[in-house]
């Protein structure tokens, strides 16, 4: 199975949304295995899921609490009507909200709790890739989080392997550079749980995906779907990708 998800981030408004999604469903074919899936800012979730009920939708976020004095956080107990997913430690959550290892840990037991799949975003910065310290830099984005989770815990999850470098740069990966971190992911996964187990984890890969680089990205070993910002955006650029993905899929 391949997922193709769009994240939007914090654009589009209702009425946008309403459009695109309108777009969307007639493309969707839930025969092919390859599932789409949408982020869609927070607060669109129940108007639209209520009226896409064919579309699987993302939180872009989740609180590390249930509930409480947490001034605009919003919890899984709240969005778990509305997703089955969502995405845990985006880079832009590392950066811009100072979310650490231990908090995500926190994030990642409440969508445990609540039966929401956690995609743990994971990738190292520029200068960690320029001192040829990535590897270090996951490892420790892994065991600080997931890996300190039971099995049956741990196999609940998705990763989404994001150099921060390649995120909304237009500077996708080479091929070999998202070859070797997601065999080594892989291989970490395979290492702690049994052979069956840790492949079945599902590994995307995400910065600056686009119509041009889908299929050399997808048909990759390891590599299980793509995590697409910029180029989610536009209905007519994502469908292409789309297409191309079904294409591999069926
Ligand atoms: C992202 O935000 O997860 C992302 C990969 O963005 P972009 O595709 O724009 O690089």
């Amino acid at each position: 199975m391949k997922y193709i998800i769009g994240n939007w981030k914090m654009n589009k408004d209702i009425d946008d949304s309403i459009n695109f999604l309108n777009y969307l469903k007639s493309i969707i074919d839930t025969k092919v295995n390859c599932s789409i899936l949408i982020a869609p800012p927070i607060i669109h979730l129940p108007v639209l899921s209520n009226l896409f009920s064919g579309i699987d939708f993302v939180s872009q976020n989740i609180a590390f609490d249930d509930f409480g004095a947490y001034t605009g956080e919003v919890s899984a107990k709240m969005v778990k009507k509305y997703v089955h997913y969502s995405l845990v430690g985006h880079s832009e959550r590392r950066q811009y909200f100072h979310e650490n290892n231990q908090i995500l840990y926190q994030k990642i037991l409440m969508c445990l709790k609540y039966k929401i799949t956690p995609i743990l975003c994971v990738g190292e910065s520029k200068s960690h890739r320029d001192s040829d310290n990535y590897f270090s830099v996951i490892e420790e984005q892994l065991k600080e989080t997931l890996m300190l989770l039971n099995d049956v815990d741990l196999s609940k999850l998705m990763i989404a392997y994001e150099p921060v470098w390649a995120i909304g740069t237009g500077k996708t990966a080479s091929l070999n550079q998202i070859s070797e971190v997601h065999n080594y992911i892989r291989q970490i996964l395979v290492q702690r749980l049994d052979n069956s187990k840790g492949n079945k984890i599902p590994i995307l890969y995400g910065g600056s995906c686009n119509a041009s680089n889908t299929s050399s990205i997808l048909v990759r070993n390891n590599v299980d779907g793509l995590l697409v910002g910029g180029a989610s955006l536009d209905i007519n650029h994502f469908k292409e990708m789309i297409k191309i993905a079904y294409g591999l899929s069926s």
